[in-house]
């Protein structure tokens, strides 16, 4: 079936900073396009709301709405509190039930599942990650996250995948201005070392601004590194997709392929 004739589709991508909403029949065929700034979730939910309803006017009825969020989402269909955002430490955001509102103004079926869980399954069906199976895609933006895909399926088990939390040893002999791990909740875990916010703490200039041959890049693809060596190990995955803000640099990916196979050390 060519995407034109595919059924509509309306998607969000719900973002700490922006949501970025679509309607189309596929990546081949997007009809339009939306950004609105993240604020209040009464605010943000009712402009994305009123951009699908003009965007159904325009370009017809959609047959499903698929969500892809910032977490921590609740997945389980069984749940009483599936659909909702849960304990996110975004302010104003706890407990927040995305699907409800969605199914009570359009009437159709609705996909939710977190923003990495559907960057994976989009690079798996369209993308960098065809015939590669199991495939993880990790975000490191704002935080760092993970969605993990196996045997064509997206794991969510008892909750999800928070990949961004792995346990890293703390990097030795830093030179970072503040040397401590910046996640609330551990001691040292991948996101409070590399995720945008944390390199800026760390190392005391904002992640972009940082030259490329700075150390601290050294220092995250080292952090970047042990955390895949962890995914390797344990889901044997045939590919693994970086992306998010952080990734634009591009002397990254080699330091981090580099320092993944040192951790391995050849195993
Ligand atoms: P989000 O995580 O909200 O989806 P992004 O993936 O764009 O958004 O991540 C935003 C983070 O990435 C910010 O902390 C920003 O400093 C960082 N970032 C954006 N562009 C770059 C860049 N070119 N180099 C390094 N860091 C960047
Ligand atoms: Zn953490």
């Amino acid at each position: 079936m060519s995407d034109q004739q595919a059924p509509l589709i309306a998607a969000i991508e719900m973002g700490g900073t922006k949501i970025v909403c679509g309607i189309g029949t596929g990546p081949h065929d997007i009809r339009a396009t939306h950004r609105i700034d993240t604020t209040t979730p009464e605010e943000t939910l009712e402009s994305t709301s009123r951009w699908l309803s003009r965007a159904k006017t325009e370009h017809g009825q959609f047959s499903a709405i698929g969500i892809g969020s910032f977490g921590p989402l609740d997945l389980n269909p069984k749940s009483e509190g599936y659909g909702l955002i849960t304990t996110t430490p975004k302010p104003g955001w706890q407990q927040t039930d995305v699907v409800t509102f969605f199914k009570n103004r359009f009437r159709v079926p609705i996909g939710f599942d977190t923003d990495v869980n559907a960057a994976v399954l989009a690079e798996y069906l369209w993308g960098a990650g065809q015939g590669m199976d199991p495939l993880i895609y990790i975000t490191v933006g704002t935080g760092v996250g993970g969605g993990v895909l196996v045997n064509g399926q997206l794991v969510h088990g008892a909750m999800h995948p928070e990949i961004g939390h792995l346990a890293v040893p703390p990097p030795t002999n830093s030179a970072a201005v503040q040397r401590e791990c910046q996640c609330p909740y551990h001691k040292s875990c991948v996101e409070g070392y590399v995720c945008g916010p944390a390199i800026a703490k760390r190392w005391g200039v904002r992640a972009d601004m940082l030259p490329m041959d700075h150390p601290a890049w050294e220092e995250i693809a080292d952090v970047m590194g042990h955390a895949l060596m962890n995914l390797c190990l344990t889901l044997s995955p045939k590919r693994i997709i970086l992306g998010g803000g952080v990734m634009e640099q591009p002397q990254l990916i080699p330091l981090i392929r580099g320092r993944l196979i040192h951790h391995l050390n050849g195993y």
